[in-house]
C-alpha cells in the first residue's frame, strides 16, 4: 500500500489527460485531481503536507496554470513542492515562461509513460535529497548552538536543570551529577525528600520558607544560597534559582539553574566572622557583644539582667614574666569557659585586653560561685602565680542606656576593687559613682597642685611617757585646697596610690621634711627626728634607698633624723621584696617602722621575716580594749613581744587618759595621739618644740 503522505496533484481541465495520468502514477502515489487553477488551490492549502508533487497543465478555463504555478511559488508553504507543467508540441514560448516561473520540468504529450515516470522519480527524490540536506543543515547549526551553549553553560560554573512537572523527566547540564540532589531526582523521590537529605540542616527552613513558598504560590523567579550536598558527602554553598514556566494557569516546568559559590560564600562567612568575633579568642568582639545585649535586653523585657565586667589583675605582669604567648592563651581559655556562665540565656563577649563581659539574668548571678569557678579552672595555669580575677557589677535598671554605658558603668565598678586584696568585686551604685567623679576630679588637679606647693606637711608630736615631753614627730601631709579648704590624706592618698602620683608625693614631703629639718638646725633649734610615711609603690622602685641617701646628703642630715614608717599591707603584698628593702634601708642606716600594726592578716608571720626597729601600734584596732579583757592581754603581749625582740613600740592613735594609762602601765613608752596633740601645722609644731627646748 501506498503510505498516505505521498500524494500527487494532477491539474488538468481534459479529463483523459488526468486518467492518463493516475494510470502512470497510482501505484506510487496517492492521486488528487483538480479540473481547473481554483480546485487546485484548494487542495493545496488543505494538504500541502502531504504533496509530494503536482502535475499541471497551462491551458486551463479560468484560472490556467501559469497563475497556479505563480501563487504557489509566491506562497512558502507552498514554494518546495515541485512542479511538472505539462505542454503540448511546439510550445516552447509557454515552456520558456513555466520553467521562469519556476517550474520543476516539462513534459510534453503525448507521453511515454515509462519517461514520465523515470523524471517525475528523479524529481521527487532530487526534492526528497534537498530537504534531507537542509534538514541536516538544520540539525548541524542546531548542534553547534547547542554545543556553544553547553560550553558556555560548562565555563560559566552554573549547572541548568529543568523539570518536567507533567510527566517528572528531569534534564541537566553536566555537573549537577556531583550532587546528591540529582542522584534523589534521578531516582524520583519526592520533593521534600530531596531537600531533606541533600540541604544542610540548618539551611532546610530558609529553603522551605523562601524557596519552596515561592515556587509553589507559582510565578516568577525564585533565588537562594544554600548549602547542598554533594555524593562526596560534603556540604557546598550553591546558588539556587528557579523559575516557573506556565502554560496559561497550569505550571509546566521549573527551569532551574545551579552555581556553586562555595569559595566565595566561604571568604564572605570569613570577613563576617571577622567583622563579629574577636580573632584572638572566637567570642563576640565589642562592638557584636553591644548588638547582641542591645537584642537581648530588647527580647526579655521581663527577665531582669545583670552585667558582669572582669579582667585579670596585673594582666600586663602576667605577658612580661610569662611571655605574650601564655597571656594570649590564657586569654582564649578564659574565653572558652565563659558559656558555662551565660548558658544560653545571656550574651557574653571580648572587649578590650583583659576585659571580658557577661550579660546574664540576675537570678544566674552567683559572685562567689563565679569567682570559685574561675579560681578553680586557673590554679594550675600559671605555676607558682596565682591569677586574680576583679569583677564589676552592673545592675541594669535603665534599659534605656546603651550597652556601652552600662560597660562602662561596670568598669567603675571594677577599677575600685583594683588595689583592694580583700575585695574582689564592686557593685556600681551612686555611691561609687561620686567617688569616681571625685577620683577623676583629683586625678586632674594633682600635679598642679603639686607644682603649686598646695601640699603642706603637718607634724604630730610623739611623746616619751619617761621623759613626759616630745620625742620625735610623725609627717603627715595635708592638701590646701584653693577651693575645698585643708583636705585629710584620706581623701586622696589611696587615690594616688592607684594613679602612681604617691611616689611623687612621698617624695615632695620627704624633701620637705628635710628641708625644715635643716632650717631648724641651721636656726640652732632643737631638733627631733621625724618618720615619714612611705607608700608601698615605692617598693618596686630600685633607686629608692640611693635617693634616700642623696637627699640626706643634699640637706647634711644625719640618718638617725629620718625614719621611715612602711605601712602593714605593704609587708603582706610582697613580703620578699619588702625584706630586701627593709635590710637595705637599714643598712643605709635609716630606722624602719612598721606602721598600723595589728591591722592586717599577718602580722606576726611577717614579724619573724622582717625585722623592722619599731612597731606602731594603731589604738584604732583595739579601741575596745577598755571593755575587752582579751584586747587588753593581746596589746600587753604584743609591747612584751617587741621588748623581746629589740624592737621599740609606739602606740598611735592614742586620744584618751585611759588609753595612756594603760600603755604606761603594760611598759609602752611612746605616744602618738590627740591625747598630747593633734597633727601641727608647722609654725605650731616650731613653737611646741620651742616649748620643750631643754
Ligand atoms: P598613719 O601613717 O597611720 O597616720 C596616722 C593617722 O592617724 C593620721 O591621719 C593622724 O592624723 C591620725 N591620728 C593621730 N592621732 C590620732 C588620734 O588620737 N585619733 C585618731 N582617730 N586619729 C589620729 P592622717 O593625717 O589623716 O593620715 C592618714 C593616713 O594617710 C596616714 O596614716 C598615712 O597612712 C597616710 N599618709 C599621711 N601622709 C602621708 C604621706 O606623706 N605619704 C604617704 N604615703 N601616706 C601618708
Ligand atoms: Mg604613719
Ligand atoms: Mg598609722
Amino acid at each position: 500500500m501506498i503510505p498516505k503522505s505521498r500524494k500527487m496533484l494532477i491539474v488538468d481541465d481534459i479529463k483523459l489527460n488526468r486518467i492518463i495520468l493516475r494510470e502512470a502514477f497510482q501505484d506510487d502515489y496517492e492521486i488528487l485531481q483538480a479540473e481547473d487553477g481554483n480546485q487546485a488551490m484548494d487542495i493545496l492549502y488543505k494538504e500541502k503536507k502531504q504533496i509530494l508533487i503536482v502535475m499541471l497543465d497551462i491551458f486551463m478555463p479560468e484560472k490556467d496554470g501559469f497563475s497556479v504555478l505563480a501563487e504557489m511559488k509566491s506562497n512558502g508553504d507552498l514554494c518546495d513542492i515541485p512542479v511538472v507543467v505539462v505542454t503540448q508540441v511546439d510550445e516552447v514560448e509557454n515552456e520558456v515562461r513555466a520553467l521562469d516561473l519556476g517550474a520543476d520540468d516539462l513534459i510534453r504529450k503525448p507521453y511515454d509513460p515509462r519517461v514520465i515516470r523515470q523524471r517525475v522519480k528523479n524529481i521527487v527524490e532530487k526534492k526528497e535529497m534537498e530537504q534531507v540536506r537542509a534538514e541536516n543543515h538544520l540539525l548541524q547549526i542546531r548542534r553547534r548552538e547547542e554545543e556553544r551553549y553547553r560550553i558556555i553553560v560548562e565555563h560559566s560554573g552554573t549547572i541548568v536543570f529543568e523539570w518536567n512537572i507533567e510527566n517528572q523527566e528531569f534534564y541537566c547540564s553536566e555537573g549537577l551529577k556531583q550532587f546528591l540532589l540529582y542522584e534523589i531526582v534521578a531516582n524520583k523521590t519526592t520533593e521534600k525528600d530531596i531537600l531533606l537529605q541533600s540541604v544542610y540542616p540548618q539551611d532546610f527552613a530558609l529553603v522551605q520558607e523562601v524557596f519552596l513558598k515561592n515556587l509553589q504560590e507559582g510565578t516568577g523567579t525564585s533565588e537562594i544560597t544554600v548549602r547542598l550536598k554533594t555524593i562526596k558527602d560534603e556540604f557546598l554553598w550553591c546558588k539556587l534559582t528557579a523559575t516557573i514556566v506556565m502554560n496559561g494557569l497550569i505550571r509546566t516546568r521549573i527551569l532551574g539553574t545551579l552555581t556553586i559559590v562555595d569559595k566565595e560564600m566561604k571568604a564572605e562567612l570569613e570577613l563576617r566572622y571577622r567583622a563579629e568575633f574577636d580573632s584572638l579568642t572566637g567570642i563576640y568582639n565589642k562592638s557584636t557583644f553591644y548588638q547582641k545585649t542591645q537584642l537581648l535586653l530588647a527580647q526579655n523585657p521581663d527577665t531582669n539582667y545583670t552585667l558582669i565586667r572582669f579582667d585579670v589583675d596585673r594582666f600586663k605582669v602576667i605577658n612580661d614574666i610569662f611571655g605574650m604567648e601564655k597571656g594570649d592563651r590564657l586569654l582564649k581559655k578564659i574565653a572558652q569557659g565563659l558559656h558555662n556562665f551565660s548558658k544560653d540565656h545571656g550574651t557574653y563577649g571580648h572587649l578590650e585586653a583583659d576585659h571580658f563581659v557577661l550579660c546574664i539574668p540576675d537570678q544566674d548571678v552567683d559572685m562567689d560561685a563565679i569567682i570559685e569557678q574561675l579560681n578553680t579552672e586557673f590554679r594550675q595555669f600559671m605555676s607558682n602565680y596565682s591569677l586574680i580575677f576583679c569583677f564589676g557589677i552592673y545592675h541594669i535598671h535603665d534599659r534605656s542606656l546603651s550597652v556601652d554605658i552600662m560597660c562602662d558603668r561596670a568598669k567603675l565598678a571594677l577599677q575600685s576593687v583594683k588595689g583592694n586584696y580583700m575585695k574582689r568585686y564592686a557593685v556600681y551604685d551612686d555611691v561609687l559613682r561620686t567617688d569616681m567623679l571625685h577620683e577623676q576630679e583629683v586625678t586632674n588637679e594633682m600635679d598642679e597642685a603639686l607644682s603649686k606647693r598646695q601640699f603642706e606637711v603637718f607634724f604630730q608630736p610623739i611623746y616619751s611617757l619617761k621623759a613626759a615631753k616630745p620625742v620625735s614627730a610623725e609627717a603627715l601631709v595635708r592638701w590646701n585646697h584653693p577651693l575645698k579648704g585643708v583636705l585629710s590624706p584620706a581623701s586622696f592618698i589611696h587615690i594616688f596610690e592607684q594613679n602612681g602620683f604617691i611616689s611623687k608625693l612621698d617624695f615632695f614631703v620627704w624633701e620637705e621634711v628635710c628641708r625644715k629639718l635643716r632650717a631648724w638646725l641651721d636656726a640652732g633649734e632643737s631638733v627631733l627626728p621625724v618618720s615619714v610615711n612611705m607608700s608601698r609603690i615605692n617598693l618596686y622602685k630600685v633607686t629608692l634607698c640611693d635617693d634616700l641617701v642623696k637627699l640626706m646628703r643634699k640637706y647634711h642630715l644625719d640618718t638617725s633624723l629620718f625614719k621611715i614608717e612602711i605601712t602593714e599591707s605593704a609587708y603582706t603584698e610582697n613580703p620578699m621584696q619588702l625584706l630586701t628593702l627593709v635590710k637595705r634601708l637599714q643598712e643605709c642606716h635609716f630606722t624602719v617602722l612598721m606602721d598600723d600594726f595589728g591591722s592586717g592578716y599577718s602580722s606576726l608571720n611577717m614579724l619573724k621575716d622582717i625585722c623592722v626597729d619599731i612597731l606602731k601600734i594603731d589604738m584604732n584596732f583595739l579601741s575596745d580594749f577598755k571593755q575587752s579583757k582579751r584586747s587588753a592581754i593581746i596589746l600587753a603581749s604584743v609591747v612584751q613581744m617587741a621588748e623581746q625582740l629589740n624592737m621599740q613600740v609606739i602606740a598611735e592613735g592614742v586620744e584618751t587618759k585611759e588609753q595612756m594609762e594603760y600603755l604606761r602601765s603594760i611598759g609602752c613608752d611612746k605616744i602618738q595621739g590627740y591625747y598630747y596633740s593633734k597633727p601641727l601645722n608647722p609654725t605650731e609644731y616650731e613653737a611646741l618644740l620651742d616649748q620643750n627646748k631643754p
